[in-house]
């Protein structure tokens, strides 16, 4: 049968203490020993079901971990206090000095400003490359490559990986390929398509209700452990944990990824459509037009869609801001950063979340000034939105 990762998070069943029907929340940083012997035995890692401190984990980081690693179809999870604290240890745990690391040109500012900025104090270099031409990234493999890195619908371009290709190539060249699939939680499982690692800002979609932040790491048993280890795991050692509190009510929200993602998909695929039919250059997966459009389909697990993501080019810096201040004063949605919150949120990503990416850079790449990134809200009635919008395209002169 197909993996559906909705039917793997609704298939988990947890029973709190006294039969809640949530699991009970560890509001605990440390956690007692029966005896002197079980402590050092579990430091030494030797006890399965024991706790020993809130850094290295909980119950309830491990309830949310499970889940995660279930949604994604790995053996195993670690969460993190953030998607950065997910996305840090793990390239940590798998890259020391004289390392390499293809990536993605087109990635989050944030872990992009980390393999330029700051991976090369320890001798870690990245050659950024365009994802989407896989000869290209067979070329920059080095013998001293160790890691692939994409996320699987870009930051913000919204170019596709061909997870598929990029496996074949890490398979061949004994590399890991890391996946972050903040963008395409429960449409895309990389897993499934041969990623060693997936990763998660939960901070995002997945949490969706833009009050938290989290992150996760999905992966082997044995490379999960590694990031724990209390000797040497990146996770465990640099200490972005996440807080019990957190990890509780994520996996509560958890339990609606499912109708929320169809529904962004819905709003931005017919948001896309319109825009597209109106001459503004729209780039949305699900759009004929976008060039990774067959790859997206390939890959997806159809029912949840081709996701909330969507950009219009508005032609200026200028004409980007006038836009975006007037749909927030006209309550279409929020000047704001970051993604998969209920209402729409909008951004120029080359002035705030890409802004780490030199200018030139952008501009190789294709990231215009007056790209505007939109993360569709769950709006009920999409038309009206769409007319709302409509008219304060007209308002600032884009149409
Ligand atoms: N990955 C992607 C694709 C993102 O868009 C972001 C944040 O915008 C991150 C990772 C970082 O996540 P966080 O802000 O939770 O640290």
């Amino acid at each position: 049968m197909k993996f559906n990762p909705a039917d793997k998070i609704q298939d988990l069943q947890y029973f709190g203490e006294s039969g809640g029907v949530n699991p009970s929340i560890s509001d605990s940083s440390t956690y007692t020993f029966l005896t002197a012997k079980t402590m050092a035995d579990t430091f030494e890692g030797n006890t399965d079901g024991c706790y020993l401190y809130s850094r290295h984990s909980t119950p309830s980081n491990n309830f949310l971990g499970e889940s995660l690693a279930a949604m994604e179809g790995t053996a195993a999870a670690n969460v993190a206090g953030s998607g950065m604290g997910a996305i840090t240890p793990t390239l940590l745990q798998l890259c020391g000095a004289g390392d390499h690391i293809v990536s993605s040109r087109t990635i989050y500012g944030g872990t992009y400003a980390f393999l330029k900025n700051f991976t090369p104090r320890m001798q870690i270099q990245t050659t950024f490359v365009d994802i989407t031409k896989l000869a290209l990234v067979e070329a920059a493999i080095t013998k001293n490559t160790k890691v692939l890195y994409c996320e699987s619908v870009s930051n913000p371009l919204l170019e596709v990986a061909d997870i598929k290709g990029l496996a074949a190539l890490a398979k061949k060249y004994h590399l890991k390929l890391i996946v972050d699939n903040t963008f395409s939680p429960l449409s895309i499982s990389p897993a499934k398509l041969g990623a060693d690692i997936v990763i998660h800002s939960l901070t995002k979609f997945i949490n969706g209700t833009s009050d938290t932040m989290g992150g996760v790491v999905c992966g082997t048993t044995e490379f999960v452990n590694s990031l724990k280890s209390v000797i040497d795991g990146a996770s465990m050692l640099l200490g972005a944990s996440m807080d019990s509190l957190r990890a509780a009510a994520i996996l509560k929200n958890m339990r609606t990824l499912h109708l929320r993602m169809k529904q962004h998909s819905k709003n931005a695929s017919y948001l896309a459509e319109k825009f597209e039919n109106l001459g503004i250059k729209t780039v949305y997966p699900g759009l004929a037009s976008h060039p990774s459009h067959a790859v997206f389909k390939s890959m997806m697990n159809q029912e949840f869609g081709f996701g909330g993501m969507l950009t219009i080019d508005a032609g200026s810096l200028e004409k980007a801001n006038a836009l975006m201040e007037l749909m927030q004063a006209k309550n279409v949605g929020y000047l704001a950063v970051s993604l998969g919150f209920y209402k729409t949120l909008f951004s120029a990503s080359g002035t705030s979340t890409s802004s780490e990416i030199p200018e030139d850079e952008q501009k190789e790449m294709g990231l215009s000034a007056g790209l505007i990134r939109f993360s569709i809200g769950l709006d009920n009635d999409i038309e009206r939105t769409y007319r709302m919008m409509k008219t304060c395209m007209e308002e600032v002169g884009i149409l």
